[in-house]
């Protein structure tokens, strides 16, 4: 465990030469970005105005009317490339998430094993962009449907998957055949450099037009100009119900369509039956892991009252053992919060807990504060409720598990569906009954449903996203690709008559 936390120098020398090796010159900018690991500056970027968006789009539809004509198998040829790349610069690309936004090394190297692995799933779908044909009720007919490049597609990404939410969108949406313009978050400006800069070489490598995928570095100002501009297709919003709420409203009222992935506050389940050793592992990983800050993070747990003790006092013991410290340190298990204003929401959450009648049972306390009183280590928080008050039905994005005792499993499953939020959830148990149950229309209402493993930790093969207030959209795997394009419904007629639906007489 390294208890001494690198010095400014060191990581804006590794942060320069790190995008360098990815093909980016870090600018003598006039915005200052900070490192979480130190809380100091890291290097200085350009921010674009929202005053950009109109010719970025305006690019972006000049590209997309070359791409949207090349073969679906050849669009994959260039995500192919892509991803090659990306396995070339994972360990590149990962070092730039750690400085940027503090996740350990084996978190960040998975982050950039998922847009390795979305690249692979997207080359395959170049292929499987399947429409149905449909039996037509007139003789001499055929319905089929086929699916079209939809346009440009905007995407908005949070600070906490700095790089891999960027893949999910754009990997799908090049093979379905639509240009990108992206807006990253101001919290990691280097990573999305440099994952444009190996976008756009494997782009002039495969010749494919200029301006098929494009970055804006810059504020909030920016995502809003593209959420109004009428010629951005789809939105793809990533971040908080916040943000969300503000997003999605001002798209439907262009009739544009969105897709939001936001907050979540997701909870397990844990039965008597459990496996009490899977469920402390699983718990420890969802609810710690990246300090908190994924929107998968497990922040609630649903004990019965007959393993709740046990549980809690293995959690703590667990929690007691995490190593905290400098995330790309070997060892290193729980990194720092993204800054100060996390940090403080952390603290104000706990402090309304204990006022709501909980008590902290683990963690709670800060570490580093001396030496870089910019940066915010937090101890993961193991908290004890007697019920669910109205802060643990709250996203505070740091390390909080509140745990919280049930009788009967409906009693469980209506504690889960009781908060605003709807993304992941999962149930430890060995009872297959009350595996299913959980899973079953009258079970979680979430997107995400696990047995036995913690909420955290998709793999890209399946739909990601959640109901409610974290925004009903889906993204990455399964059928999600259908939002990257549109569907045309068409009539074909070989009969040489010419019938009605429904029986219309119509002639003349
Ligand atoms: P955030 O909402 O502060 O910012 C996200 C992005 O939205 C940033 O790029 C920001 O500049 C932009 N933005 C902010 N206001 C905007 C507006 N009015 N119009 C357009 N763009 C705007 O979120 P964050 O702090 O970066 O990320 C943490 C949040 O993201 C958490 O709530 C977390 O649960 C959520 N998240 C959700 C998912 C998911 O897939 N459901 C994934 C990652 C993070």
């Amino acid at each position: 465990m390294v208890h001494t936390l690198p010095g400014a120098d060191e990581l804006a020398a590794m942060a320069r030469e790190t995008a360098k090796r990815c093909g980016v010159e870090v600018p003598d900018g006039a915005v200052a970005t900070t490192s979480p690991i130190n809380g100091a500056r890291l290097a200085t970027v350009d921010w674009v105005d929202a005053g950009a968006v109109d010719d970025a789009v305006a690019r972006a539809r000049q590209a997309f009317l070359t791409w949207r004509a090349v073969p679906a198998p050849a669009r994959g040829a260039l995500v192919k490339r892509l991803g090659e790349l990306l396995s070339e610069h994972k360990a590149d690309l990962a070092t730039l998430i750690s400085l940027e936004v503090g996740k350990i090394t084996s978190e960040a190297l998975g982050e950039v094993q998922e847009m390795i692995d979305i690249c692979d799933f997207a080359v395959g779908l170049s292929r499987q962009l399947y429409g149905r044909t449909i039996s037509s009720e007139r003789p001499g007919h055929r319905l089929m449907e086929t699916w079209h490049p939809l346009g440009v597609v905007g995407v908005i990404s949070a600070f906490n998957f700095p790089a891999a939410v960027w893949s999910w969108n754009t990997a799908i949406a090049l093979v379905c055949g639509d240009p990108v313009v992206w807006k990253p978050s101001e919290l990691a400006p280097l990573t999305a450099l440099a994952c444009a800069a190996l976008l756009e070489r494997a782009a002039a490598e495969q010749g494919a037009p200029a301006y098929l995928s494009q970055v804006l570095v810059g504020g909030p100002d920016v995502g809003e100009a593209l959420v109004d501009h009428p010629g951005v297709a789809l939105v793809s919003a990533t971040g908080s119900t916040r943000m969300g709420r503000a997003v999605g409203p001002r798209v439907a009222a262009r009739f544009g369509r969105s897709l939001l992935e936001l907050g979540g506050n997701n909870a397990a389940v844990v039965c008597p039956s459990a496996d009490l050793d899977l469920a402390v592992r699983g718990i420890v990983f969802s609810a710690a892991g990246t300090a908190g800050q994924r929107c998968t993070t497990m922040r609630r747990v649903i004990a019965h009252t007959d393993v709740a003790d046990t549980l809690v006092e293995r959690l703590a013991d667990a929690y007691g053992r995490l190593p905290i410290g400098n995330p790309m340190a070997p060892g290193t298990l729980v990194g720092p919060l993204i800054n100060g204003r996390a940090h403080a929401a952390v603290r104000a959450a706990l402090e309304a807990a204990v006022e709501q009648g909980g008590t902290v049972v683990a963690g709670g306390g800060r570490r580093f504060a001396d030496q870089a009183p910019d940066a915010f280590y937090a101890e993961p928080a193991l908290v004890r409720m007697g019920e669910q008050t109205p802060i643990v039905t709250e996203e505070t994005f740091g390390a909080i598990v509140y745990v919280m005792p049930y009788e009967t499993l409906d009693h469980a499953i209506a504690l889960n569906n009781a908060v605003p939020q709807g993304l992941s959830s999962s149930i430890f148990t060995r009872d297959q009954a009350e595996a299913e149950l959980f899973m079953s229309p009258e079970g979680s209402d979430c997107g995400i449903v696990n047995v036995n493993i913690g909420t955290s930790g998709a793999e890209i093969g399946g739909a990601f996203g959640g109901e409610k207030e974290t925004g009903g959209g889906r993204e990455s795997g399964s059928d999600a690709w259908r939002a990257y394009m549109r569907r045309a419904t068409n009539t074909i007629n070989y009969s040489g008559e010419l019938p009605l639906a429904q029986g219309v007489e119509f002639s003349v």
